[in-house]
């Protein structure tokens, strides 16, 4: 790819393609589009409820008729998609509220495919916001202490999902990191008829403090322990090509990396290694730090935003999952 330069300075002068605004758009290698944004959703029991998360200035638990309002408003400024989570009114040691036909995302998924057809519903499929000690998976006692049984929570992501498909949603993203997942939900929507629903697997998945906003976000706070017995640890980049190489070959049609900003490396290792689509998901704690700095004045924050997602695609995420979509679709269009 890189030739030497057929001369020197002072032949040679980068800056003369930097000289003018018009230069400088006619050569930029990287632009940002409407259509690759993913708006996050949270969704919760209610009407007209706009619950603010204090963390995440700017965004809010809604009841199913506001979700519909704020994805209405977020499809006409040009957002294409949305991924929702769910916040139930009760939790339980079986996550029953994760895969109820009358669950709130299954609820809200069907309002909103009624309400907004052409608006791609994305649901996050895992059982953390539905479990009572807040785990992505079935807790069982062992050796005296606690474990997630890996194989026994396979079943209940399969209905999960299923129940999702059948709701109407147009792609699941299961972001548990049990192994085996992604083979268990891909049978499972095959054989309910499923066959042509895309899966995005939240392949690569950190056991990353930059979650902390969320867990308030979600109400999915572990009551007990952490999730660094599946999800991954930060130290590892070999790791998360084989969780993506297994994911891929158990049947995700997409991969995500996440969290974003401190995993640029893995985004490039993923997009250059399998050259599938590839998501990229700026979580609350990216989001959070942004908007805090930009408070106090000491960060641009519509200039920050937009370069940390230029840097995503740039790495070669095709797909960027951000809390900020509205406003950077907003951005875009005011160019
Ligand atoms: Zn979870």
């Amino acid at each position: 790819m890189h030739t030497a330069p057929a001369a020197g300075f002072p032949e040679l002068r980068l800056r003369r393609l930097r000289r003018t605004p018009a230069l400088r758009r006619m050569v930029r290698e990287t632009w940002l589009r409407p259509e690759q944004l993913v708006l996050p959703l949270f969704v919760r029991p209610g009407r007209g409820v706009r619950r603010p998360i204090a963390s995440m200035p700017g965004v809010c638990q809604l009841s199913s008729d506001e979700l519909v309002r704020e994805a209405t408003a977020a499809h006409a400024e040009g957002i294409t998609a949305v991924l929702l989570f769910g916040i139930p009114p009760r939790k339980d040691p079986r996550a029953l509220g994760a895969y109820t036909r009358q669950g709130i995302v299954q609820q809200a998924v069907r309002r909103l495919k009624k309400e907004l057809p052409d608006l791609l519903v994305i649901t996050d499929v895992c059982l953390c916001e539905y479990m009572s000690h807040g785990h992505c998976g079935l807790v069982t006692e062992e050796r005296g202490g606690w474990q997630v049984d890996n194989d026994a929570t396979l079943p209940l992501l399969a209905r999960a999902a299923v129940s999702h498909a059948e709701a109407g949603a147009d792609m699941l993203a299961p972001s548990d990191m049990m192994d085996g997942r992604v083979r268990a939900i891909r049978a499972a929507l095959d054989k309910a008829g499923f066959a042509d629903l895309p899966i995005m697997a939240y392949a690569a998945k950190f056991a990353s403090a930059f979650y902390g906003p969320f867990r308030e976000a979600a109400e999915s706070a572990p009551q007990f322990g952490d999730r660094r017995a599946y999800q991954m640890d930060p130290a590892n980049g070999d790791e998360a090509l084989r969780e993506v190489a297994l994911d891929l070959a158990e049947g995700a049609d997409l991969v995500m990396v996440k969290p974003a900003m401190a995993y640029l490396d893995i985004v490039w290792r993923v997009k250059t290694t399998f050259g599938v689509p590839t998501a990229a998901y700026a979580v609350s704690g990216e989001y959070s730090l942004i908007k805090a700095a930009a408070e106090r004045g000491w960060i641009d924050e519509r200039r920050v935003t937009l370069e940390a997602l230029l840097g995503l695609h740039r790495a070669g995420a095709d797909i960027l999952i951000t809390y900020a979509a509205r406003d950077v679709a907003r951005w875009l269009r005011e160019g």
